[in-house]
């Protein structure tokens, strides 16, 4: 299960900031998960419930948004939902689209409890 790796690194992140802001108490840790990226965020949420059981980080909120996998279209300009792995633009019939968000894995934001 990978998604426990991602856990360890998302931790990892957070307890990196937590040293550079002594004193101040992270609370809480928001990730973005790009439809493509391949983590399942059920997965995620409870591989990192697990890995904070019972230590320092138990109270840290892990707060997951999805982000679906979006095209736009290179002739009108047009960003759409791709869906059943059709890649073509609705309005203008386009098959060249180019993803545009979909693929991300990153910390968004963390929230400090001073
Ligand atoms: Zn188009």
């Amino acid at each position: 299960m990978h998604e426990l790796g991602i856990a360890a690194s998302i931790l990892e992140s957070v307890q990196k900031e937590a040293e550079r802001h002594a004193g101040a108490r992270i609370s809480k840790v928001g990730v973005k998960i790009g439809e493509l990226a391949g983590v399942d965020p059920d997965a995620l949420q409870f591989g990192f419930e697990v890995l904070v059981k019972d230590t320092e980080w138990e109270k840290l909120v892990l707060d997951l948004e999805y982000i679906p996998r979006t095209q736009r279209c290179p002739k009108c300009a047009y960003d759409f939902r791709m869906t059943d792995f059709d890649p073509r633009c609705p309005l203008c019939g386009e098959l060249a689209t180019e993803c545009i968000s979909g693929e991300e894995l990153d910390i968004a934001y963390m929230e400090v409890d001073e």
